[in-house]
């Protein structure tokens, strides 16, 4: 979204100095408190206004910012828009998503959901089936709910109003400042890991990044620092910045200090802690689940299962399974093999299951170790399968249209299943 900055903030010094010549005195020595209390100004309407030091800082920094997003940032499809519908629908796709791979998923999901009535409308296993291979299912599902609200309750309109958005399923404090800012330009900052990043090494913040009381002090910060009169485009330009210049491993100091605006002024560059900075959670070490799926294909038919609500990928398809609870994971149990409790060797031998392949997958909370194997058609095996309720006989040719887990479309296409 391109914003048109305000030519009312236009920083100076002696009422002269342009936007370009503040930009021409990037890394030169911060001025002492005494002369800055008496230079720093701003022109508003045509007056020259004089600014304390921290508000001098602040509009410093704004400009600063602006000027290098408008030199350097991405052309993403939704900053040409300041529709909040489409602008809620980019920020739930990326969240926890890269822009690379989100992207295609914004074009689709507004090629078939053009207005947030039509997403209201339509049925969830429509938006799961769209949504496939993003992973964090209840992010679709949130969106269906909000989409929801906003039709019913709001008249297709979301509300201008940050408090109110904040109550929308899957819409936390960063969305709805993002929204907020883009679509009605108001003046919320966003936070997200790579604000946290920049701003914790631009003011030498060691708390535990993402911690309250780090966010607490970033919010602090970026409330004196964010330009009111173009809110949505200094977000914009914060958050570009901590995603292009001030990243994990690739800063701009690190090669050149003269290619960031602020290493003048960044504590971890002058102090040489760029690398200490964001502090770090240690992370505990996720448990393992193991999943045993069977595949049986018989006459062009093969069998899913719907999943429940309350456990993993709600409301998505997958295979029936070795588990207790099923009549074909009993018998599978029965038999010994594969062992329930400990991951199969490949080519395991078993009268009635021929093993093919095991994936890997990591989750927010979890990592999944997934088996998938054939079953006989005609076995025993193949008959309890067939005979369970909770399996639903599916032609091959329609496996595609449902919405299944990321590993289970993977397992499908390796195998040339759809
Ligand atoms: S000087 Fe380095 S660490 Fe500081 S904001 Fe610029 S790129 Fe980031």
């Amino acid at each position: 979204m391109r914003l048109p900055c305000s030519p009312r903030t236009v920083s100076c010094r002696h009422g002269q100095e342009s936007h370009e010549e503040k930009e021409s005195e990037r890394n030169t020595p911060q001025d002492s408190p005494k002369s800055r209390n008496f230079r720093d100004c701003r022109i508003l309407d045509g007056f020259l206004i004089l600014l304390s030091p921290a508000k001098a800082l602040a509009v410093s920094f704004a400009l600063k910012l602006i000027a290098w997003y408008q030199e350097n940032q991405r052309d993403l499809p939704w900053r040409q828009t300041r529709d909040p519908y489409h602008i809620w629908l980019s920020e739930i796709i990326l969240q926890q998503t890269r822009v690379a791979q989100g992207e295609p998923y914004y074009q689709r999901f507004l090629e078939n959901f053009p207005d947030v009535a039509r997403l209201a409308s339509a049925p969830e296993s429509q938006v799961l089936k769209l949504w496939q291979g993003l992973g964090y299912y209840s992010r679709a599902r949130n969106l269906h709910a909000t989409a929801k609200i906003v039709h019913e309750k709001y008249h297709d309109r979301f509300p201008p109003d940050y408090a109110l958005l904040r109550q929308l399923p899957g819409i936390g404090d960063y969305t709805a400042a993002a929204i907020a800012s883009f679509a009605f330009n108001l003046s919320h900052p966003v936070v997200d890991g790579n604000v946290i990043r920049f701003i914790c090494r631009m003011d030498g913040i060691f708390d535990e990044a993402g911690s309250p009381s780090c966010k607490k002090k970033i919010m602090a910060v970026l409330q004196e620092r964010i330009d009111a009169a173009q809110a949505g485009l200094f977000n914009q330009a914060l958050m570009e910045f901590g995603a292009l210049a001030c990243t994990p491993a690739k800063y701009l100091c690190k090669e050149n200090p003269s290619l960031c605006p602020f290493s003048g002024q960044c504590h971890a560059f002058l102090s040489g802690q760029v690398e200490l900075l964001p502090v770090k959670k240690p992370k505990d070490p996720l448990p393992w689940r193991e999943l045993h799926y069977l595949l049986l294909v018989e006459n062009g038919s093969t069998w899913i299962h719907q999943r429940g609500y309350s456990d993993l990928w709600r409301g998505l398809c997958d295979l029936p399974s070795i588990g207790p609870g099923t009549e074909a994971g009993n018998m599978a149990q029965e038999s010994a093999l594969p062992p329930y409790g400990g991951f199969p060797a490949k080519g395991t031998a078993h009268p009635e299951l021929q093993f093919l392949k095991s994936y890997t997958q990591t989750l927010s909370h979890r990592k999944l170790h997934i088996c998938f194997y054939k079953v006989e058609p005609g076995s025993r095996l193949a008959q309890a399968i067939k005979g369970d309720s909770r399996y639903r006989e599916i032609p091959l040719e329609s496996l595609s249209s449902v919405a299944v887990p990321k590993s289970i479309e993977k397992f499908f296409l390796e195998f040339k299943i759809i």
